[in-house]
């Protein structure tokens, strides 16, 4: 992050505020940037995949760390004249002022939120300390770096049958942990069908020795050595900017945007993990590129009404 600034208040307003720089945002402001619009990226420095030390599945960038990543966007972007601002924003007002915390605001014709998700892990001692290195949610990301080991799935969500049928195709030893889950005999039997062993009893805590996951120790005291584990997190839109200008969620509460990743509000895009909770690195900076030519368009068409509007009242 020592590539950012601090904000100063701008007298001009900017074409596009981005707020949130991870690879939604950024390729946003690339595109941006690149069509010689005045942009500022405003960012906290607290990527989602921040725990994890190499980031897979971004063709050409394929195990690349993820700050590695982000550091050459940044430079990418600077080298376009986008602004990059370190800071978070706590608001935005309508029209638009962009409040960061702490007193500076920046004027913004149109706004681009990429602020990301957060990941609400279950209380068992070890995931937290470990996510991102041997807790593991998405088989694409990391499944082939533990392919063949001895892999356990976390029973803490009602999807975790199916997440360990289909971490079963990275691995031949999969346990799924019962712990909190009520298994149907269905289940059961399409588990086993498929050479998922089940460990009942409640999951107490993972055996860290040495930096590294040794297993999964039950209520009883019995170890199931496991190399990695896989856990399904709770997914919470880091959104209160965008609810708080009044942008619409669907059933379940996901801000709702159009194929470009226009919200409800006008001027307002929502893209990356804030608005798809299941975008990858790669998808997340698509998103940002689109909705970046979305609201380029979007100005011209303002500055091309104003200038028949002042041409008329000539
Ligand atoms: C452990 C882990 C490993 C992963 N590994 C991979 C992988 O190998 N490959 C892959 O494709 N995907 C991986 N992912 C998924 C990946 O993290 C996301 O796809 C990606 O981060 C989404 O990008 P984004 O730009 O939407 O959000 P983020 O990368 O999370 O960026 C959001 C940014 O917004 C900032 N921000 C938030 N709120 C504010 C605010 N109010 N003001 C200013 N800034 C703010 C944050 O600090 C952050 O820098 C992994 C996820 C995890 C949890």
């Amino acid at each position: 992050m020592s590539d950012m600034k601090t904000a100063a208040p701008s007298r001009e307003p900017y074409d596009v505020v981005v707020v949130g720089g991870g690879a939604a945002g950024l390729s946003a402001a690339l595109v941006l940037g690149r069509a010689r619009r005045r942009v500022a990226v405003v960012d906290a420095g607290a990527p989602r995949n921040a725990p994890a030390a190499h980031m897979h599945g971004f063709l050409s960038r394929d195990g690349m760390s993820p700050a590695a990543l982000l550091e050459v966007g940044r430079a990418e972007v600077a080298g376009y004249g986008v602004d990059l601002v370190e800071g978070r924003v706590d608001h935005i007002e309508p029209g638009f002022l962009v409040r960061l915390a702490g007193g500076p605001a920046l004027r913004a014709r149109r706004v681009l939120v990429s602020t990301g998700l957060r990941d609400e892990l279950p209380a068992i001692p070890g995931v937290r300390e470990r996510w991102g290195r041997d807790v593991l949610h998405c088989p694409y990301c990391h499944g082939y770096e533990v392919r063949d080991e001895p892999i356990g799935i976390l029973g803490t969500d009602p999807m975790a049958a199916r997440h360990a049928l289909l971490v079963r195709k990275w691995s031949a030893d999969i346990v799924l942990f019962s712990h909190t889950l009520d298994l149907s005999d269905d289940e059961r039997e399409r588990l086993a069908a498929h050479g998922v062993r089940v460990a009942d009893g409640v999951v107490k805590r993972l055996v860290v020795e040495d930096d590294r996951l040794r297993g999964v120790e039950l209520a009883g005291g019995a170890v199931v050595p496991r190399v990695a584990v896989f856990v399904l997190p709770r997914m919470v839109p880091n959104d209160g900017l965008l609810t708080g200008l009044g942008c619409e969620r669907d059933a379940n509460g996901w801000v709702t945007t159009d194929d470009s990743g226009r919200t409800s509000v006008p001027g307002v895009w929502a893209v990356g993990n804030v608005a798809d909770q299941r975008a990858q690195v790669i998808t997340a900076a698509a998103r940002g590129a689109t909705a970046a030519i979305a609201a380029d368009h979007d100005l011209l068409d303002e500055d091309l009404a104003r200038d028949s509007g002042d041409r008329r009242a000539a």
